[in-house]
């Protein structure tokens, strides 16, 4: 009686992808190969041409706007030449995903006759009209244009669909009066405030002039697979990304059997179709594997510059989602697509490093370097501490709610783990063993040397936010659907403030006559010492660890996405963005309004769905099964039977009305207030609902059960 077939779901897919590329072909003709960068632009453009874009790119200097007609051309003649039809100006709204608009190549030329345009103003500068897009009040609807620049530090690419293909130029999208509405803005403007915070401590560690700093990024990415005949047929799925019902399956991810496991065949056929395309676009893909819970699985690649990165990222989920359907696959990059089965994460690998190639996170061979190295990685300990609260924010939305802090990802409360060896070098230090830095003993530690540092983090933890995992540290808090933009221009503006601050204390020592290992010794330990209540090795997933950190150490629990948004605008913040020029008092109220405004439509459309849903298919499905019982005569197996269901059914109808009501109504004109009425009324409302009709599932017989189940979603393979 289903109008599904859970056979067709398990056949749907086609076999007919073409042979896998050999490693030799990626390496000499794909890797890269419809992205424009430099050395492509370098065979079709003179040489001063070249130089001169050369500065811009790779030196931030602006734009010749000389120079922009021939680049333009340049680039048309390239993407012509690789099937492009039109060009889009590619950003990043504030929605967190990326918009484009395009224009074709081709402009009728009146006499029948069509030409090929595109100039230096249209790659330079365009107006999409993008005024639906959230601006949060900073821009009013009668002058709501916004316009989009190029960012010529992230290379030009081609966007291939079935037939045909589209330039993508990277921009940065702005108001008119040059304000930021985008995610590529403050995370271009945080990169030259940590650029602009490092490079004078690097200089009094005596880094040569010239010496630049820019941040790193890999981001591990989790999704789910599902067949797409279930998923068409789960309203919840296709208008919210996560069930909201499903009775938990008899089988979950206890089993453990999943977790890199073999990969299925149609899995793997897929992923290696995504990849070539990722390839192609130049992202250094590197690992993919099944994860723990079934039907889920990660993908991630090497790290790059994180502007790139960050483009990179919202491409690797793009091409998951289109390269999925031609699988018979969806991908679900939810936080929380099912309820009591592990949730996906984006766990972000952070580290910072010179245009000479040095990783400042990375402990060195040498003294000298290994005290380089406990200067940066004590100001990453004092940023994470004294900025819990953006760390947090960066991370908040209504999904990553059903996530964070559940017990199988990291709690709301931010923590660094840096591991026992380092733990250990960082508290000898503070308590000062072996007395201050002497002629031959370096930091005091009564050796010629440090102890050799951690080169590869020899254990791991699963349940810290935030972990030092041998050259880099890896927030593990980042929601799998989130653009990592926000909490990587966090983690460069905190990481800048912290710096600036030790740099300057550093000076003063330095200014009063202390010598460099000295004062250094002496800043590591009394930061350390300020700062240690942030540092925690043990489980982050206990009880007693929450009571720790709120009650003994005073770390902030902002348990809810709505708690931490709250203090995105707090003076202490403004202060911070404004001071780093990241964001200003306007941009930032905007982001906090958009980031409100956001949560507050996503639970709004899922209470609406579950009212639907509940409503209109499961309370029928419940009511006409009551009906078979009813004519199926009273023996004691019936009248049971019937009662079980009739009692969850009048449960449901009680919810449904409960929760119709709190759906109708607002909690207040402000988005805040609105957000608020989401989470204290509509989110439980929706519960109940979901709880009676979960007790149904398990009741009413299968063939009048109107949706796919946890048992037939996560098995297919
Ligand atoms: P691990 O085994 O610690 O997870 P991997 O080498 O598998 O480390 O790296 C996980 C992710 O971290 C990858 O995306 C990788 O490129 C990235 N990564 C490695 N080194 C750095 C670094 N210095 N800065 C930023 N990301 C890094
Ligand atoms: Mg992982």
């Amino acid at each position: 009686n289903h109008d599904f077939d859970v056979i067709s779901a398990a056949r749907n897919w086609r076999t007919d992808a073409s042979q896998d590329a050999t490693p030799h072909q990626i390496v000499s003709d794909i890797f890269a190969s419809d992205v424009l960068g430099l050395e492509q632009l370098k065979t079709r453009l003179s040489k001063p041409v070249h130089k001169s874009l050369q500065a811009t790119l790779e030196r931030g200097e602006t734009l010749d706007p000389g120079i922009a007609d021939t680049v333009a051309l340049a680039m048309k003649t390239w993407a012509m030449e690789k099937g492009a039809t039109h060009y889009t100006h590619w950003f990043h709204p504030l929605t967190g995903s990326t918009a484009e608009k395009h224009d074709s190549f081709v402009t009728p030329a009146g006499d029948g006759q069509a030409i090929a345009t595109f100039s230096g103003k249209e790659l330079i500068q365009a107006e999409p009209d993008a005024s639906s897009f959230p601006s949060g009040g900073l821009r009013a609807t009668f002058e709501a244009r916004g316009y989009t620049a190029w960012d010529a530090s992230s290379p030009a690419f081609i966007m291939r669909h079935a037939n045909g293909a589209t330039l993508c130029i990277p921009t940065a999208f702005a108001s008119w009066t040059g304000e930021a509405l985008d995610t590529k803005t403050p995370l271009l403007r945080s990169v030259e405030a940590l650029n602009t915070a490092v490079t004078p401590a690097l200089h009094l560690f005596g880094a040569s002039e010239g010496t630049r700093v820019g941040s790193s990024l890999g981001a591990e990415q989790e999704y789910f697979l599902i067949a797409e005949e279930y998923f068409y047929r789960r309203p919840d799925l296709v208008m919210t990304g996560r069930t909201l019902f499903g009775a938990q399956p008899p089988r979950g991810q206890e089993l453990e059997d999943h977790y890199f496991g073999a990969i299925p065949d149609r899995v793997l056929t897929f992923m290696t179709d995504a990849e070539t395309q990722m390839y192609a676009l130049g992202i250094p893909v590197k690992t993919r594997h099944n994860e723990v819970a079934p039907g889920q699985f990660e993908i991630a690649p090497i790290y790059e510059d994180s502007n790139i990165a960050a483009d990179h990222q919202q491409l690797i989920m793009q091409i998951l989602r289109n390269t999925a359907r031609k699988y018979g696959l969806v991908a679900l990059l939810h936080e929380k697509p099912f309820a009591g089965i592990n949730g996906s994460g984006k766990h972000c690998n952070w580290s910072m490093s010179t245009n000479k190639g040095e990783n400042l996170l990375e402990p060195g061979d040498t003294p000298h370097e290994n005290m380089q190295f406990l200067f940066f990685c004590s100001a990453v300990i004092k940023a994470v501490d004294d900025h819990q609260d953006l760390l947090r924010i960066s991370v908040a939305s209504a999904s990553n709610d059903h996530r964070l802090g559940a017990n199988e990802a990291p709690p709301a409360i931010l923590s660094i783990f840096l591991g026992s060896e380092l733990t250990d070098i960082f508290e000898r230090i503070e308590s000062g063993q072996g007395g201050r830095g002497t002629a031959a003993g370096l930091l005091g530690l009564g050796t010629s040397v440090l102890p050799p540092l951690p080169r590869h983090a020899g254990d791991r933890n699963r349940t810290s936010p935030f972990a030092f995992t041998g050259n880099k540290f890896e927030f593990r808090a980042a929601g799998s659907s989130q653009s990592i933009s926000f909490p990587i221009t966090v983690l460069n503006l905190i990481v800048a403030d912290a710096v600036s601050q030790l740099t300057a204390e550093l000076q003063r020592k330095l200014d009063g006559g202390a010598d460099l290992n000295t004062a250094v010794a002496e800043l590591v330990r009394s930061t350390y010492q300020a700062h240690k209540r942030i540092v925690f090795n043990g489980d982050g997933y206990s009880d007693a660890w929450h009571q720790e950190a709120e009650h003994t150490r005073g770390l902030l629990n902002l348990r809810t996405s709505l708690d931490a948004i709250e203090h995105l605008s707090s003076p202490k913040n403004a202060a911070l963005f404004q001071k780093f020029r990241v964001l200003d008092d306007r941009e930032l109220a905007a982001r906090q309004e958009i980031m409100y405004d956001i949560y507050f439509k996503t639970v709004n459309i899922e209470g609406e769905t579950t009212e639907y849903m509940a409503r209109t298919m499961i309370l029928p499905s419940a009511v006409k099964y009551l009906g078979d019982l009813h004519a199926a005569g009273d023996s004691r197996a019936v009248m049971g039977i019937e009662s079980e269901v009739s009692g969850a059914a009048d449960e449901l109808y009680d919810a449904i009305q409960t929760l119709s009501a709190q759906n109708a109504a607002s909690g207040g004109d402000e988005v805040h207030e609105k957000a608020h009425h989401m989470r204290d009324h509509v989110l439980p409302a929706m519960l109940s609902v979901r709880q009676a009709a979960d007790k149904l599932e398990k009741v009413v017989a299968e063939q009048h059960w109107p949706l796919p189940t946890y048992r037939q979603m996560l098995f297919v393979k």
